[in-house]
């Protein structure tokens, strides 16, 4: 699955707090290593077990509500009088279970709504053996991404309604009564009665399809592979269908009619990406078919996933439109397919057994997508996104609330927690550096091995470090225990750099970096250390029991952390950071990009003076690596923030900063050059909205003027998302009403729903208000609303929240099932009001579940440490500008 972040350019660029709709998962922050506690495999009793499932059902999309029939082939492991599996939300009308040569029993059926479970209770205990437990039942089709669900869109011929399914985590068991855990595999046939014009997708290819006469059709699908429930899908919609074949599996996308064009780009990355991981597995992709199906809308909890042969992935990470797809937009197709086709190795066909190592499917499904787009795509130049990637997860792990990679996932709620930027960043970031440590073909083996062994199985972590470590020949297991089983970030110091005879020696020593505990005792890692002078011969070594030293050849600036594989974090004594300032041009900019990261993380956690990150950016050429000028751009943005507030400061800030980013806007313009690189074109639109955020007058003016030009020349795709969007954030009342009736007007989904979204963004509080009352009516459509209130929070967090919490029966709705722990926190988690710390609590503690309220004590971490850094690292900023007009 593919989390949902808010990823829209303008969003960043423009709001001062970026709603992040990241979740987190409780778990105890031991100050010691220990090993994770006993392991919650399941919650279903082990004596009756499911090997095959034949489902039909029928759906009545007019009435939200389906029939279902489902004959489960189970086996009875020891006598028992009951079967317990899971069922939410479905009514059992008649239940029967018949064995070989026994007669048919008629068990008592009662439903557990806390548990999610359904009970068949017999009269006498069954012999153990071989059954078939037959179940008649009926469902309800959501309006929200869970289960099988409707999404409402709007065409040129009227409004449609498709149907679809998301059962990643818990969500099976609202489509059929099943044992809905990841180790209890099983294969599926699927029979579905439909409207005849309509075209039902599911996870295999269809053997039949007849007429049944009053317009409806009964199409049956070939038996799936051995797989986890979670990965069974179902489509059903006026859909068109575009295929190709690679290594002989029919490669598919499908969306709805006449948008099938727009997805050539994600149909293309699909035949690269299979064709690459069939050889990089090592074992060849094992169904006939592969299909990505795309929808409109949206979900607060993902926007694609991986179920087998038929992934979903909303229209907007998925279609591009001639209109306003951005070559951002370009690179998340590819990226978001190349993660979900990973995906169909790691987690479908080897899955692992509970969900306390999720991260094994979702860590590595966001390395090897990396990986993918780096070789397909190196004039994207995306080898420097690795360090954003780990910057995301260190922003998550660096506050007393963090948890380690694998973690423990008891009850459905702590579930929706578990997939947040420890699962996805920090576990991709864990597993490019022990790639690094033992080599790229020591890896590749090793995964080979694993694939091969696990195939259509379940697996944990250490059968991953296993295979690797006995590939490699060089130890990781201890490593990655360490870095998997332990919260927290490493703090390297380089204590001493000593040059003798054209060497340098460095000693490290091993700390803890956190943002909200300085006296914490460090826990301890064995941590692969990397360092190179610039240009130089890179050295290793491992730093255990806290120290470390390396002889990197050559004399001058040393870069620990050479590359930017490792995961920690480094501090330089003053003389070896003024050596790396003097220079900074001579390093690899993926080196620069990790130095520029941690001065600024070191800088406002107080380890290091604040203002050091504004003088090394000083030093940066105007021709540097895009990356580094779009980290610039962006860390300016953010002390704009955190200087709200305090407007003689702010505007003393704003134009320094501008003063910092307009000579390099000069160069890049408003207008793209047909040999414009991709990073040229994205740090084009970095730059717009960032010096629009800082009040910079003739951006403001020129994306109101394009804007009412409206012709393709002042809006060319690359840029008509973006001044759209600074219109609409320094809108006022009578722009606000344009915006709103040019949405209301539009036909397009992916269109549609952007311009709702924009209507949040407004500076203006009355405007934002507006937005919210308009998110509560049917006209923005059911799967956008939610969003739309998050815009509003980026901009008003404490407005959007306390109207959330006014409002919570109807915005309840409104989000789906896997979010609702962690929506309100993402709402009100971007305040700088330290009343908003009272409010998070007083709602959690009436609204969310005991072991669901990480997400909560996350954003008031977030809180906190925005209050510190706004009032003890801003005046050391204020005076080292007020140094700068001397
Ligand atoms: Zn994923």
């Amino acid at each position: 699955m593919r989390r949902n972040l808010v990823t829209a350019a303008i969003t960043l660029a423009l709001c001062a707090a970026t709603l992040q709709a990241s979740a987190q998962t409780p778990a105890e922050v031991s100050r010691k290593a220990s090993p994770p506690a006993v392991r919650a495999t399941t919650q279903l009793p082990r004596n009756v077990v499911p090997s095959h499932y034949a489902i039909e059902v029928t759906p009545h999309a007019d009435k939200l509500a389906f029939d279902g029939k489902v004959v489960i082939d189970i086996d009875v492991l020891e006598p028992t009088s009951t079967i317990t599996l899971q069922a939410v939300n479905l009514t059992i009308a008649k239940s029967m279970l018949t064995g070989k040569s026994r007669k048919a029993l008629l068990p008592k059926v009662s439903l557990e709504e806390p548990s999610q479970t359904a009970t068949f209770t017999f009269d006498a205990p069954l012999a153990a053996g071989r059954y078939a437990l037959a179940i008649d039942y009926t469902g309800v089709i959501n309006t929200q991404a869970n289960g099988l669900f409707a999404i409402d869109y709007d065409t040129e011929a009227g409004k449609k309604r498709a149907l679809y399914t998301q059962f990643e985590a818990p969500d099976a068991r609202r489509f059929v009564p099943s044992w809905d855990e990841p180790n209890l595999k099983a294969t599926f046939d699927l029979t579905v009665n439909a409207p005849s014009a309509d075209m039902v997708v599911s996870n295999m290819p269809q053997t039949a399809s007849k007429h049944l006469g009053n317009g409806m059709k009964r199409v049956v699908f070939a038996t799936s592979p051995k797989m986890s429930t979670y990965l069974l899908f179902l489509a059903v919609g006026d859909f068109e269908r575009a295929t190709d074949t690679v290594d002989g599996t029919e490669v598919g996308v499908v969306a709805t009619r006449g948008k099938v064009g727009q997805a050539a780009g994600a149909l293309e990355a699909s035949k690269l990406v299979l064709a690459e991981y069939n050889d990089y597995f090592g074992v060849k992709y094992p169904l006939p078919k592969l299909d990505n199906v795309a929808a409109p809308g949206g979900s607060q909890f993902f926007s694609a996933m991986e179920n087998w042969g038929a992934i979903l992935s909303f229209e907007y990470i998925l279609l591009v439109d001639p209109k306003i797809s951005t070559i951002g937009n370009v690179q998340g197709i590819f990226s978001v397919a190349a993660h979900e086709i990973a995906h169909q190795w790691f987690g479908n066909l080897v899955t692992m057994s509970w969900w306390d190592d999720v991260w094994l499917n979702e860590g590595f499904a966001t390395w090897m997508a990396a990986r993918a787009t780096e070789k397909f795509h190196p004039e994207w130049n995306t080898r420097l996104d690795a360090v954003g990637g780990r910057e995301s997860a260190m922003n998550r792990d660096a506050v007393a609330t963090t948890h380690p990679v694998v973690q423990q996932v008891q009850t459905v709620e702590q579930l929706g927690q578990a997939f947040d930027a420890i699962t996805y960043s920090k576990g991709g970031a864990v597993i490019r550096m022990l790639e690094n440590y033992v080599g790229e073909d020591a890896w590749r083996e090793g995964v080979r091995a694993y694939m091969k062994k696990h195939a259509y199985g379940n697996t944990v972590s250490a059968d991953l470090w296993s295979a690797v470590q006995s590939a490699a020949g060089k130890p990781i297991q201890d490593i990655a225990r360490d870095f998997t089983t332990q919260p927290g970030i490493p703090l390297i110091t380089v204590e001493s750099a000593t040059c003798s005879g054209g060497n340098t020696t460095l000693q490290l020593s091993q700390g803890e970096f956190t943002k909200d505990r300085p006296g914490k005792v460090p826990l301890h890692w064995r941590v692969p250390v990397v360092a190179a002078t610039a240009g130089g011969v890179r050295v290793d070594t491992v730093v255990e029991n806290g120290k470390g030293t390396l002889q990197v050849p050559g004399c001058g600036a040393v870069v620990v952390n050479a590359g930017q594989a490792g995961y920690y974090r480094t501090v330089y004594d003053r003389a070896q950071f003024a050596a790396i300032g003097r220079d900074f041009a001579k390093l690899d900019p993926i080196d620069q990009l990790g130095i520029m990261n941690d001065t600024w993380a070191l800088g406002m956690a107080g380890l290091r003076p604040a203002s050091d990150y504004l003088g090394l950016a000083k030093g940066v050429s105007i021709d540097a690596d895009p990356a580094i000028w779009d980290d610039i751009a962006g860390t300016l943005g953010s002390i704009n923030g955190y200087l709200a507030g305090n407007d003689a400061a702010q505007a003393r800030f704003q134009a320094y900063a501008r003063g910092v980013l307009q000579p390099v806007f000069a160069k890049v313009g408003w207008n793209g050059k047909a040999d414009d690189s991709a990073p040229v074109q994205l740090l084009r639109t970095t730059l717009i909205g960032a010096l629009a955020g800082l009040g910079d007058e003739a951006i403001i003016a020129e994306a109101r003027r394009r804007f009412a030009a409206n012709d393709d020349a002042s809006l060319p795709p690359a840029l008509r998302s973006l001044v759209t969007g600074i219109v609409a954030n320094k809108a006022d009342a009578a722009t606000w009403d344009r915006l709103h009736a040019m949405a209301r007007a539009e036909k397009t989904p992916l269109i549609k729903n952007q311009l709702y979204n924009l209507l949040g963004i407004a500076e203006d509080k009355a405007l934002g208000q507006r937005a919210l009352d308009l998110a509560l009516t049917d006209e923005p459509g059911a799967t956008n609303s939610a969003a739309m209130i998050g815009a509003v929070a980026g901009q008003h967090p404490d407005m959007a929240f306390d109207f959330a919490v006014v409002h919570r029966a109807d915005v309840e709705k409104l989000v789906d099932a896997s979010s609702q722990a962690r929506y309100y926190p993402g709402i009100g988690g971007g305040s700088s009001d330290r009343a908003m710390i009272g409010k998070l609590r007083a709602f959690a503690e009436a609204h969310i579940p005991a072991s669901a309220r990480n997400a909560t004590e996350t954003a008031i971490a977030n809180i906190e440490y925005r209050l510190k850094v706004k009032q003890e690292r801003m005046p050391a900023i204020e005076a080292w500008l007020q140094q700068q007009g001397k």
